[in-house]
């Protein structure tokens, strides 16, 4: 394509996609990608001064106000703020400052609130006008939906005249609350809280607005009526008139405090009560920043760095599917290659034709993909006006990928699987299950260790483990007299397992960690368990019919049989040895209790493990029945989920406190 023509479909879609989200607040594209768009076109334009023109999306702040509100024209433009997006380029951004004044300055870092730009007018005290930034020049009067919002002081302490410029946003709290209420009303769901905060700033009834429970940081003023000669004396002077001024800013003398202040909040973002997106750096005295001046769309004496993008927009590029060890078959995207919150992603499991359904993926769609909790890529949706025309369904293979043999979709369930007892593929997975560190926890023996054996021909069943041989062993490749050594002694020492690791390590459909703790405990031996009526085992607390139904069938088939003999004949203990819990009179219970942060003076795995002990329920993720959550330090995104649904908290102290009381 031709520069100028790439230069111009920049422009079409950097205007479509600032009117979504600056006029309509419902963008159709992560910011990342809008972001990555103007860059190009600034590069571009860069490049190519000659066709700069002045409705360009480089040249141009927001978009033209709504109709429906009246105009305010600003006393002073509100701009926009460039971007900074790694260390290499605040090192930049501070270098160029410094050259251009010609000596060191002092900046202050503050957080970057995800919300919408506002100007508050006041006159000899009085709040008089407020406005949307708008075009940066025109804006929209919202006087009367500013005035909702709580922590905008409506009378100053003295009778300034001043004109200041802040951020309203909707603290998270309030945010899951709105989407909760919209959820069950079946209306659509804001995107994000700065959405949901420059919707409900917009809005002609003053009532709905008020009802959104916004909030606001005041950040600046416009005209310098106050006579402050610098951003941090102007903070204080707006602190002491009345206005919420964050107090997290931070004055740097060196380019070491800004990275260190950038550092600190990336980890520590998940834990403020608001949204923030990053980091702003200004120069603080203002005959500083007057020499530096202004571009055409921001100040040159301040910058945003950005966080990395959490949600980011690629294309599927194909889909291809695997089959786990309880035979089912998992559809996995492979995208274009792009960066998630700062590492690189390829593959998202797509689960099954359900979620493929729900979502409408196609094969070349462009997505939105993000971390869940934080680790795993996930697809949120499918940016459906991108689409050309020439996507396609995405088709279920009927034949097992692994195997050949013909894959069944059961009643009611949105999985298809692989039923063939030869299947290599479930073979394998269900062997890397067995040797993992939640069932039999067996060192030195990784998925490349067991598929290299089972390639081999050495291992059929996981019975074979316990049969290895040591001089065959060592002839396989990167196996030396250590390795070799050290894995069989593994393999020794795992025959001593509770037996709740052995139950789990077996992979009974649906007997996950806490089914199988449940049933070890209750019937002590595997012959118990094998021998338990059906009614037996639904009598335990948190063990359902589904589960009840699987393990009988799995004790009823003869290969199951003949395997636990086999696995007892070769010395593997199939005992209960954990502490047994009198559920009904336990001290903890009926609590459900979820571990996060990191403790520091015991593991967290053995802190559930003793809570356990006294009758909680531990579980992995914080929902509404989770009764109480233990925070060590570093928590995060539980700790926030737990503290909006105002669930019961323990810090290490408490913790030990507790356990001490009844151990
Ligand atoms: P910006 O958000 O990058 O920076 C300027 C804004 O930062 C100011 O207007 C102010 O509201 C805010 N801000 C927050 N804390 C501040 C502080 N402490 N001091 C000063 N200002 C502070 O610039 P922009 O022009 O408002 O908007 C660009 C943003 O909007 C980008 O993040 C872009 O990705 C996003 N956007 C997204 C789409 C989309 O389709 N997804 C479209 C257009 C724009």
């Amino acid at each position: 394509m031709e520069v100028k023509d790439r230069i111009e479909e920049l422009r079409r879609l950097l205007e479509q996609y600032g009117y979504e989200y600056y006029v309509l607040d419902r963008p159709t594209v992560p910011d990342s990608e809008y972001d990555r768009l103007l860059r190009e076109l600034t590069e571009l334009e860069a490049e190519n001064p000659e066709w700069i023109t002045p409705d360009s999306p480089t040249q141009r702040v927001g978009a033209a106000p709504l109709d429906a509100f009246n105009k305010v024209t600003h006393d002073l433009p509100m701009l926009s703020l460039g971007n900074v997006f790694d260390e290499e380029e605040i090192r930049e951004w501070v270098e160029r400052i410094e050259r251009s004044l010609g000596r060191s300055t002092t900046y202050v870092a503050e957080l970057k609130f995800d919300g919408l730009a506002i100007s508050l007018k006041y006159e000899e005290g009085r709040f008089v006008r407020g406005a949307t930034r708008g075009d940066g020049t025109v804006g929209e009067d919202i006087t009367q939906n500013l005035r909702t919002i709580k922590a905008l002081p409506l009378r100053l302490r003295d009778a300034e005249t001043v004109e200041v410029r802040g951020e309203a946003y909707m603290p998270k709290r309030s945010f899951e609350a709105l989407n909760e209420e919209r959820e069950a009303n079946e209306e659509p769901l804001f995107a994000n809280p700065r959405n949901a905060a420059a919707g409900s700033l917009r809005q002609l009834d003053s009532s709905i607005t008020a009802s959104r429970n916004l909030s606001l940081f005041a950040y600046g003023v416009g005209i310098n009526t106050l006579a402050a000669r610098s951003h941090s004396e102007a903070m204080k002077e707006l602190s002491r008139l009345g206005f919420p001024v964050n107090q997290e800013m931070r004055t740097c003398e060196t380019v070491e405090e800004i990275l260190d202040f950038i550092h600190h909040w990336t980890t520590e973002r998940p834990n403020l009560p608001y949204e923030i997106d990053g980091v702003v750096l200004k120069v603080d005295r203002y005959d500083d920043q007057e020499e530096l001046g202004f571009t055409a769309k921001s100040p040159r004496f301040a910058t945003a760095y950005k966080f990395p993008a959490e949600e980011v927009m690629t294309t599927v590029e194909d889909v291809d599917f695997s089959v786990g060890r309880t035979g089912k078959v998992t559809p996995r995207a492979r995208f274009s290659p792009v960066v998630v919150a700062g590492s690189t992603v390829t593959y998202a499991t797509l689960h099954n034709a359900d979620f493929i359904k729900e979502k409408d993926i196609r094969l070349h769609d462009k997505v939105i993909i993000k971390k869940a909790g934080d680790v795993i890529p996930a697809v949120v949706s499918v940016v459906t006006s991108e689409r050309s025309g020439t996507e396609a369904e995405i088709e279920f293979p009927e034949r097992c990928p692994a195997c050949s043999s013909e894959l069944v979709r059961l009643e009611g369930e949105a999985d298809i699987r692989c039923v063939s007892p030869e299947c290599p593929a479930q073979l394998v997975e269900g062997m890397i299950h067995f040797v993992s560190r939640t069932a039999m926890n067996i060192d030195g023996l990784g998925e490349k260790v067991v598929r290299q054996l089972y390639d081999k021909g050495a291992i059929h069943t996981v019975a074979d483990l316990y049969r290895l041989d040591r001089e065959e062993l060592l002839t396989y490749e990167r196996m030396g007299e250590t390795s070799v050594d050290k894995l069989l002694a593994a393999v020794d020492a795992s025959k001593g397992n509770s037996l709740e690791r052995l139950l789990f390590g077996l992979g009974i459909r649906l007997v996950g960690q806490k089914a199988a703790y449940l049933l070890a405990e209750r019937f002590e031996t595997m012959e118990g368990i094998a021998q338990a009526t059906y009614d037996d085992i639904l009598a335990i607390e948190g063990v359902g019919s589904k589960i009840a139904d699987s393990v009988k069938q799995y004790f009823d088939h003869p290969e199951a049989q003949h395997l636990v003999a086999d696995l007892a004949g070769l010395g593997l203990n199939q005992r209960f040895l954990g502490q047994k819990v009198d559920h009904a009179n336990a001290p903890l219970a009926g609590k459900t209790i979820v571990l996060t942060g990191t403790l520091e003076s015991l593991k967290r795995s053995e802190a559930g493990k003793r809570l356990q002990a006294l009758g909680a329920d531990v579980t992995g993720s914080v929902s509404k029945k989770t009764d109480i959550l233990v925070a060590g330090e570093k928590a995060g995104s539980k700790l926030t989920k737990a503290e909006t649904l105002g669930i019961e908290i323990w810090d290490e102290t408490r913790l030990l406190s507790e356990l001490a009381k009844y151990e």
